[in-house]
């Protein structure tokens, strides 16, 4: 007999990621499901990591993170986005961008607090607010082009809102969010009393010359945010689950003590490498540029199959639908284009908590070129 719980999730499966990549390695399909990348991350940067275990490295470092690292993030923010950000108290490393969620959330929610996500979200975000008692009221953004609905979004706000979460790049449609939905968000929330949780994890992958409109660029916003983001994505090293936190400090404040007694600090070496590969500036101002290529590639691959393009403008993502040509549910696809045609993808209603279904497929094409033909040609017999 093993003692009874009772589940603070009871609705939760395991995540569609895991559930497709074990898919994909079971049938020997190309992996285009979960997003990560196949090609190998900088070698200078994992040269760095050694190079600061060999020099001692290997304790704990500051539970806000590693100083230097810090210091030059803010350094960072001031150059790409102008906000003046103190290292001491307004930021901190986190072990992942998920984490950073979590850790925000967690610090300001109550039960029956109501925090506003737009559908298809990131699939950690209900469950990080269920976990605390917290209810998510979903809008589902327009399809398919994914824009947020303001006028709704001003509809569902009660006295009881207490987190609007946004998230640009979008991930899985890589939509981007532009200067007037930043100024719609600001609008709604000046005077009142909502927190803003932005997920930034993409903010380097975004093409077509778009600029990022980080929260950190409004100083209004920023008042009452917290910016989340991931060196994993930014690095291509997902595995390292490393990223960090930016909040003003009566926000971060509450951050940390949630924090401290969580995980406490972060890797070290890690830390000490990524403060001084930060110096390289090019590393990260040219990945959008190198990612778009490899969207490009992909798109052009898959002109010559059935599936019609939802354009992606950043994240390392692009949507698919197949409305056209089949009826069958977007979960029985992906399951069959993976046994079948050795190609796992992730299904969007997966997005959803009532599992609308567009007929959508999300295809990572974060992967080497020889990797996306061999996917891609596989689809041509569809
Ligand atoms: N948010 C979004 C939208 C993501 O796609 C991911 C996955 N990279 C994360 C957060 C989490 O990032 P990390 O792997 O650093 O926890
Ligand atoms: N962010 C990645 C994706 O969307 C996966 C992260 C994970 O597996 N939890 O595919």
């Amino acid at each position: 007999m093993y003692p009874s719980i009772q589940s603070k999730l009871p609705e939760v499966g395991t995540t569609i990621f895991t559930v497709m990549s074990q898919l994909a390695a079971a049938s020997g399909a190309v992996n285009l499901g979960q997003g990560f990348p196949d090609f190998s991350m900088s070698g200078e940067l994992t040269d760095l990591v050694a190079k600061a275990m060999n020099d001692g490295f290997n304790q704990y470092t500051h539970m806000n993170g590693y100083p230097l690292l810090r210091q030059r993030l803010t350094e960072k923010a001031q150059r790409l986005y102008k906000t003046a950000i103190d290292p001491e108290s307004d930021i901190t490393i986190t072990p992942g961008g998920t984490y950073a969620i979590y850790t925000a959330l967690t610090a300001v929610l109550q039960p029956g607090d109501e925090v506003i996500i737009f559908e298809p979200a990131y699939d950690s975000y209900i469950p990080n607010i269920e976990v605390n008692g917290a209810i998510p009221v979903r809008i589902p953004l327009q399809f398919p082009d994914y824009a947020i609905p303001w006028q709704e979004v001003r509809a569902r706000i009660t006295a009881k809102t207490r987190v609007i979460m946004i998230n640009t790049p979008h991930n899985p449609t890589g939509s981007v969010l532009n200067k007037e939905d930043m100024l719609q968000l600001q609008a709604i929330t000046t005077g009142t009393n909502i927190i803003v949780l932005s997920d930034e994890v993409y903010e380097h992958l975004i093409f077509d010359g778009i600029e990022h409109q980080s929260v950190l660029r409004y100083p209004e916003l920023l008042k009452r945010s917290f910016v989340c983001f991931s060196f994993g994505k930014t690095y291509h090293c997902t595995g390292w689950k490393l990223g960090y936190c930016i909040a003003p400090e009566p926000l971060m404040r509450e951050f940390r003590k949630v924090h401290q007694f969580n995980c406490f600090s972060c890797d070290t070496p890690k830390q000490v490498a990524l403060a001084a590969y930060l110096l390289n500036e090019e590393a990260y101002l040219s990945l959008g540029t190198q990612i778009q290529q490899k969207r490009d590639f992909f798109r052009t691959l898959m002109q010559d199959t059935p599936f019609r393009c939802i354009p992606s403008h950043g994240s390392y993502f692009e949507c698919y639908s197949y409305g056209h040509f089949s009826q069958e549910a977007d979960k029985e696809i992906a399951i069959r284009l993976t046994k079948e045609y050795g190609i796992a993808t992730i299904p969007v209603s997966a997005f959803y908590k009532d599992n609308t279904d567009h007929k959508v497929l999300r295809f990572c094409f974060a992967k080497k070129e020889e990797t996306l033909a061999k996917a891609v040609a596989q689809l041509k017999h569809l």
